[in-house]
């Protein structure tokens, strides 16, 4: 889908659920479907500090919270500690590269299925209602496995 049609659909659906527009949001959004590198909070705020000059960390931090929220964004743990975004308008999962800390975005035809599946057994086993789901894969990076071979080969 072009960027826009998900702004608009994005955008539609915060409407409907009554949260407010303004600017700042629409501009943090608007990062967040064109750029699909998995940002910190720190990395979004450089990248948009051109147009939003005194936008604070926590404004923005508050921002992708209502976005979480409202399941247009999700929330990955980084290996440093710290959190990073993801626009999941398109639903998929990650790989993330155990040696570099990297996270591939993996879209699969699949993944619905995947999701359902996963729904419908946790309904059965446990009685539980999955609302929402995100799955990561851990492993080597194609380049962290060249090297990590590379590595061996001069031991
Ligand atoms: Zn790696
Ligand atoms: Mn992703």
């Amino acid at each position: 889908m072009a960027t826009n049609a998900q702004l608009d659909v994005s955008l539609k659906r915060l409407k409907k659920k009554g949260v407010r527009i303004t600017p700042q949001r629409e501009i943090i959004l608007t990062y967040l479907i064109t750029h699909h590198n998995h940002p910190s909070v720190d990395t979004i705020r450089d990248a948009i500090d051109k147009k939003l000059p005194n936008l604070s960390v926590a404004t923005i931090y508050n921002t992708l919270k209502l976005f979480v929220d409202n399941g247009l964004v999700i929330e990955l743990p980084n290996k440093d500690g710290g959190l990073r975004y993801d626009f999941f308008g398109v639903p998929h999962y990650h790989a993330i590269c155990e040696n570099c800390g990297k996270i591939f975005d993996i879209f699969d035809e699949s993944y619905p299925d995947i999701v359902a599946h996963v729904q419908k057994v946790a309904r059965e086993k446990v009685g539980f209602e999955v609302t929402g789901a995100q799955l990561e894969v851990t492993g080597i990076c194609p380049k962290c496995e060249k090297k990590l071979a590379k590595q061996k080969r001069t031991q």
